[in-house]
């Protein structure tokens, strides 16, 4: 096994050059937050809390849900792999969209699950597709909305139309991460779905938007209690630390959220002036209702990310397939938007 697992490419780090490869957010913690860290770091010789009691119970209130749905996790991507741990053995399969969140296949994989992957349609999912591709043997479905590394969300008609057709026994896992920067009213809010929605989980972090990337903490609400206590049953003990728990605390009191929000919003206005721009300069972006954005380019995408990053700004390339931009700060999108302008016609006369 160990020669055929896919490894997971993180973003590049090249020094003196900007990231927008990772989908971080440019902004450093609250002033605040980075108190509490500080604070937190000073019991570092003890266990954090297994349970994150604190957090889950912040969440409930945050969110309006029962604490016995929240399941608190290093990240949601662990929470992704705790979650085909908990619902599939092996020859069981996990269904989701491709291309999007690369981590999939590498937990599916890892935990000895088939990946039934579904071709994107124009960039979005297509939950028909997903619907039909349901087997006997499936265990779980992943719908990563808005879509990593498309920026495509789906809306609510189409989400309900593939809750409808997955079967109760299998589990529909909503991948949220980017959820605060939807602005799209037609995209639904996965909470809202889960009380009519028994088979449905919704995964959030606070690695994007609450800018806590480096402290590996996201969470789970379920529809099902049941399915909360199996995300509980398979964490590897102590997987959030006790720093993680009181940043992502600090991030919810209602000062601190206001301001991150805020922040969102600049995010999204950058991210609406990268759009046009790139659109102007000829490039097929489709359209994003997360922090980044997706430069389909077919052959051209290393070539095109080789040519940011003589520039020296970091991109994240797909092979074959395009490039993922993350919306930085102001400064930062100047200088992709240049070198994009720059390497336009080496990709736009080509086609
Ligand atoms: C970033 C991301 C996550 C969350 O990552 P964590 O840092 O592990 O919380 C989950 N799903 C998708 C699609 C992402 O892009």
């Amino acid at each position: 096994m160990l020669g055929t697992l896919p490894g997971y490419v993180p973003g590049r780090s090249v020094p003196g050059a900007i990231k927008l490869a990772s989908n971080e957010t440019p902004y450093p913690p609250l002033p605040h937050v980075v108190d509490r860290i500080a604070a937190a770091a000073g019991a570092a010789n003890r266990y954090p809390d297994n349970g994150s009691s604190e957090l889950t119970a912040a969440l409930a209130a945050r969110f309006g849900v029962p604490a016995d749905r929240v399941a608190v996790g290093c990240g949601s991507v662990a929470l992704c792999t705790q979650l085909v741990q908990a619902v599939a053995d092996a020859d069981d399969e996990v269904v989701y969209a491709w291309r999007s969140f690369e981590a999939y296949p590498i937990i599916a994989a890892v935990s000895g699950v088939s990946s039934v992957r579904v071709r994107l349609l124009e960039h979005v999912h297509d939950v028909d597709e997903i619907a039909a591709r349901i087997t006997g043997k499936t265990r779980l479905v992943f719908v990563c909305n808005p879509n990593n590394p498309t920026g495509t969300a789906v809306g609510r008609a189409a989400v309900l139309r593939l809750l409808r057709a997955v079967p109760p026994d299998v589990v529909v896992a909503l991948d949220e991460a980017y959820r605060e920067f939807v602005t799209d009213p037609d995209v639904p809010d996965g909470l809202t779905l889960l009380d009519a929605h028994p088979n449905l989980v919704v995964l959030r972090t606070f690695s994007k938007a609450y800018g806590l990337a480096g402290l590996r903490v996201g969470y789970a609400i379920a529809s099902d209690p049941a399915v909360a206590t199996a995300l509980r049953q398979t964490q590897v003990p102590f997987a959030v630390s006790t720093v993680a728990q009181q940043a992502a605390l600090a991030c919810l009191e209602p000062a601190a959220e206001a301001e991150l929000m805020a922040r969102v919003e600049t995010i999204v206005a950058e991210r609406t002036r990268m759009y046009d721009e790139l659109r102007a300069m000829g490039y097929d972006v489709p359209p994003t209702q997360a922090n980044f954005v997706w430069i389909p380019l077919g052959d051209a995408t290393l070539d095109w990310a080789a040519g940011c990053e003589e520039r020296k700004v970091i991109v994240r390339p797909f092979a074959g397939d395009g490039v993922r931009v993350t919306v930085g700060a102001a400064d930062e999108n100047d200088r992709l938007l240049a070198a994009a302008r720059e390497l336009a016609p080496t990709v736009i006369n080509s086609r």
